[in-house]
């Protein structure tokens, strides 16, 4: 089928929820997508931080070749090898004890909310239920994250929202000392906020966030959904700052492409999901979890793709600052790892377009951030391409 026709069918058979680029995807490998017309693009969306290993990275393929040779589903009634693996995996390389799957991230914020609640009652046998998020998070889509959301754009025609859920400012301790009271459970952040415009906190600031946590019996919950695996130059984001939460949200990067979440917490914060409490048909499906498991087999037997990624984010920040002193319509750069932003005292989107025509596929969030979060395996050539894609378009303006 030609473009226009796959295009005009996609905007009459599918629902409105998307604002889409005007081109259809067809194949990706490595760094590279191919739209319909054959026209390569280099990719610095990665599917939102999904690709993170890159376009249909062998090892991932193979893996689930195998997988649906031999089991593709069966129910949580039964124990599942792949899945039992990916949990002992997932434990052996982080603060956790255990793993709950689910198949995105709002699945695994849903599941945190919900243990948060059930650990409150439960274990310490308290009556208490409510959340601390920040304003400029994001959570998800479903109604518990999405109420956990703090931005107002996310909640405009859905209210009522579910209610428990306290917003602070980000990066202000003294805000979340506040709003601390006999009903609070939890708290839930970001490291950094993704969608929120690459927001990087102050050092320290999950630290203090989890000493609030440790005075008031209440459980420190990130959502790493975005930042995990790699994405920041540590597996997890909150190794940069020593920081051991209770619990942690996953998904995005954990299954290369293939859809899978994760909650992971320690036994502790857990102690009051028991059999029946929650649950999820597709949740650690054999081929999610076969997925799972050779993105992070990838991951850490290649350690060159988590050493490489911060060196080749000071390299990207090196090259869009010398930009910002050029051009003064840029108000800010900043990023941690391979997740970038780059503010503009203006809307976006033509800029997204421009690249798009240029070969290049980047993202906007908040309107006016650029964002970039390519595949980790990105090459600094690929990096110094877009910048001076990106000088030329703004040479332009
Ligand atoms: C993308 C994202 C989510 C939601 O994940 P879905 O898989 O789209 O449900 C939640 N939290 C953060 C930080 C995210 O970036």
């Amino acid at each position: 089928m030609i473009t226009s026709e796959l295009i005009k069918d996609s905007q009459q058979y599918l629902m409105n929820t998307y604002g889409r680029q005007p081109l259809v995807i067809v194949k990706g490998r490595g760094t590279r997508v191919f739209d319909s017309d054959g026209k390569e693009y280099i990719d610095f969306v990665a599917g939102v931080a999904v690709d993170n290993l890159g376009h249909c990275n062998t090892r991932v393929v193979v893996a689930l070749q195998k997988q649906a040779q031999r089991l593709m589903h069966v129910s949580n009634h039964y124990h599942i090898e792949p899945q039992i693996e990916l949990a002992k995996m997932l434990v052996k390389h982080s603060f956790a004890d255990k793993a709950f799957f689910c198949n995105s991230g709002t699945e695994a914020i849903e599941a945190s909310i919900k243990l948060a609640r059930r650990y409150s009652r439960e274990v310490l046998k308290k009556d208490r239920y409510e959340i601390i998020t920040m304003r400029g998070s994001f959570h998800g889509r479903t109604y518990g994250s999405v109420s956990a959301t703090a931005q107002e754009k996310f909640h405009a025609g859905f209210e009522p929202m579910v209610a428990g859920f306290r917003y602070v400012p980000f990066n202000d301790i003294e805000a979340v000392k506040q709003a601390v009271n006999e009903k609070t459970c939890a708290i839930l952040v970001e490291p950094v906020q993704g969608e929120g415009g690459v927001n990087i906190p102050a050092p320290g600031y999950l630290r203090a966030l989890r000493e609030i946590c440790d005075k008031n019996e209440l459980l420190l919950m990130l959502d790493e959904v975005q930042t995990g695996m790699g994405r920041t130059g540590k597996l997890f984001a909150y190794e940069h700052e020593g920081v051991t939460p209770d619990a942690m949200a996953l998904a995005k990067g954990l299954g290369s492409g293939f859809p899978i979440g994760a909650l992971l917490a320690s036994n502790k914060a857990a102690a009051g999901l028991v059999p029946g409490t929650h649950g999820s048909t597709f949740g650690g499906n054999p081929m999610a979890c076969a997925a799972g498991l050779a993105t992070l087999e990838a991951i850490l037997e290649d350690n060159i793709i988590i050493q490489n990624v911060s060196a080749l984010g000071d390299h990207f920040l090196k090259g869009l600052r010398a930009l910002q002193k050029k051009y003064p319509f840029i108000k800010d750069v900043r990023g941690t790892g391979l997740l970038i932003g780059m503010e503009l005292g203006f809307e976006g989107k033509d800029i997204v377009a421009a690249c798009l025509k240029e070969g290049f596929l980047i993202n906007c969030t908040v309107n006016t951030v650029l964002r970039f979060m390519p595949p980790l395996i990105v090459t600094e050539e690929e990096i110094d391409q877009l910048i001076e894609a990106l000088d030329s378009i703004f040479r332009k303006r």
